[in-house]
C-alpha cells in the first residue's frame, strides 16, 4: 500500500516565485489523482517535491505515515515518467528497460524475466531488439513506461507523458495509462494542462492555479460544482 500525504508543502525560488503555495493533499493507496492547470501552476514542481528531485522550502512529504523529506529520490520507490521520454538512444529496448534493474545489482535472469514481463504489459514485446529511432512517439512512451515499470514501484508519478503525442495517440494512451494503474494496483499521480485528459482519467482532479489546488474533487464535482470563478472557466463548466 502506498499513500502519498503533502502536508503544507511550499516551494519559492528566490525571493519573487512561489511555485507551491501551502499545498496539503492526501492520494490514497491505488488511487489516480490528476494535477491539472494552467503552465506555470505549480504542477511539476509538486511532482518534483514528491519524486524528491526538489527541497520544499516548507511542509512534509509523507509516504505511508513516514516523513520522507530528507530520502533520497532513489530509496523512495517511486517512479516518475517525463513528457521528453529521455531514452538512451544507443540502448536496445530492452537494455533500456531493464536500465533501473541493472543499477541494482538484480541477477540477469530475473531481470529477463521482468523485462518481459512489462514488455508484455505494454504490448512492445515484438519491438525488444530495436533502437528508440526506429520507433513511432507513442512506442517510445511505452518504453519509458516498461522503464518505469519493470522497478516494480509503490507509486507513479507522471508529468505530462501523453502531451508530445499527436491527438489520437493521446487519447488511446490515456486509456491504456489507466488500464496499467488498474491492473498494477498502483498509486499515481498524473499531471497534465488539459482538462479533457484530466476529467476522463482521474479518480479525484486537483485543480491548481498559482501554485494553490483550487478545488480537489471527482471529475464529475468539479464539473457540476466548480469551487469558484476561475475552475469554472478553466474546466468548462456551464454556469
Ligand atoms: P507547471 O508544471 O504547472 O507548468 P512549474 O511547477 O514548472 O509549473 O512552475 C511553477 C512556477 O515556478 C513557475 O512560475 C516557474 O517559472 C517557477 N519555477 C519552476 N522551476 C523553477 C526553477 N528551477 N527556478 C526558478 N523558478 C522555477
Ligand atoms: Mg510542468
Amino acid at each position: 500500500m502506498t499513500t502519498i500525504e503533502l502536508d503544507t508543502i511550499r516551494k519559492e525560488f528566490g525571493d519573487d516565485i512561489v511555485a507551491v503555495d501551502d499545498v496539503s493533499l492526501t492520494i490514497e493507496d491505488g488511487e489516480l489523482v490528476v494535477l491539472v492547470g494552467p503552465s506555470g501552476s505549480g504542477k511539476s514542481t509538486t511532482l518534483r517535491i514528491i519524486a524528491g528531485l526538489e527541497a520544499p522550502t516548507g511542509g512534509d512529504i509523507l509516504i505511508d505515515g513516514r516523513r520522507v523529506n530528507d530520502v533520497q529520490p532513489q530509496n523512495r520507490d517511486i517512479a516518475m515518467v517525463f513528457q521528453s521520454f529521455a531514452l538512451y538512444p544507443h540502448r536496445s529496448v530492452r537494455n533500456n528497460i531493464s536500465f533501473p534493474l541493472e543499477a541494482r545489482d538484480v541477477p540477469k535472469a530475473e531481470i529477463d524475466r521482468r523485462v518481459e514481463e512489462a514488455a508484455a504489459m505494454l504490448d512492445i514485446t515484438e519491438l525488444l531488439d530495436r533502437k528508440p529511432a526506429n520507433l513511432s512517439g507513442g512506442q517510445q512512451q511505452r518504453v519509458a513506461l516498461g522503464r518505469a515499470l519493470v522497478r516494480d514501484p509503490q507509486a507513479f508519478l507522471m508529468d505530462e507523458p501523453l502531451a508530445n503525442l499527436d491527438a489520437k495517440l493521446r487519447k488511446e494512451m490515456r486509456t491504456e495509462v489507466v488500464r496499467l494503474q488498474q491492473n498494477l494496483d498502483v498509486t499515481m499521480v498524473h499531471v497534465t494542462h488539459n482538462q479533457e485528459e484530466a476529467m476522463t482519467m482521474g479518480d479525484r482532479v486537483a485543480v491548481m492555479n498559482e501554485g494553490a489546488i483550487q478545488q480537489l474533487a471527482p471529475p464529475k464535482e468539479v464539473y457540476r460544482r466548480p469551487a469558484n470563478r476561475f475552475v469554472a472557466e478553466f474546466i468548462g463548466s456551464p454556469s
